[in-house]
């Protein structure tokens, strides 16, 4: 059972190296990021929620995601572990987080965090934005606003797991190849 939260601040690279790891040690991704525009583009009434926290560059309530989560914990069950991507974000969400997985006895192996400097950050997500067609990407303030989300509630989760000896540290910078290659090797160190 391979159990990883890849970490970031957005736009550090997590939706990208967690596809590539989902094909190499067939895990399930879970991006809330993802299942939350899926309920947008549904128009589902969570879905035109979550697109107004969303377009100022706020968090979505943590009930919401976490539900989402417990949900597709309970749809794979039998599944060879899963990459978290996006989650958890906040403290109650690791939390939470912690909560579910002890229920089904299904550890974290680690969270591996990818470290990007800010002004790559802003340039990838800018350069994301003309070309996704998402609408939290195309606007300086709105993107500098979710950095400063990241940095405000998300990035003490580090600590959190650091406490758990649970964190490892990655360059994000470089290859796309490169950095599979590092996060594979840790990976592969840990399983
Ligand atoms: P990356 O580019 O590294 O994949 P990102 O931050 O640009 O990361 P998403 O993870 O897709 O993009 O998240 C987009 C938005 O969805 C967030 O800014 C936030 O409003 C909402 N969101 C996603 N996950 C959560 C969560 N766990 N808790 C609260 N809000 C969330
Ligand atoms: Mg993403």
């Amino acid at each position: 059972m391979i159990n990883i939260i890849l970490f970031g601040a957005p736009g550090a690279g997590k939706g990208t190296q967690a596809n590539k790891l989902i094909e190499k040690y067939q895990l399930v991704h879970l991006s809330t990021g993802d299942l939350l525009r899926s309920e947008i583009a549904k128009k589902t009434d969570l879905g035109i929620a979550a697109k107004k926290v969303i377009d100022r560059g706020e968090l979505v309530p943590d009930e919401v995601v976490i539900g989402m989560i417990d949900r597709k914990l309970e749809e794979h069950k039998n599944s060879n572990g899963f990459i978290f991507d996006g989650f958890p974000r906040t403290t109650p969400q690791a939390v939470a987080l912690d909560r579910l997985l002890a229920d089904r006895k299904k550890p974290i192996l680690a969270m591996i965090a990818l470290l990007v400097e800010e002004e790559e950050l802003i340039k990838r997500l800018l350069n994301r934005g003309k070309d996704s067609g998402r609408t939290d990407d195309q606007e300086l303030s709105i993107i500098e606003n979710r950095i400063k989300v990241y940095t405000n509630e998300t990035a003490p989760l580090a600590e959190y797991y650091t406490s758990k000896n649970k964190y490892v540290g990655i360059k994000g910078v470089g290859s796309i190849d490169d950095i599979f290659g590092r996060i594979s090797d840790t990976i592969d160190k840990l399983k």
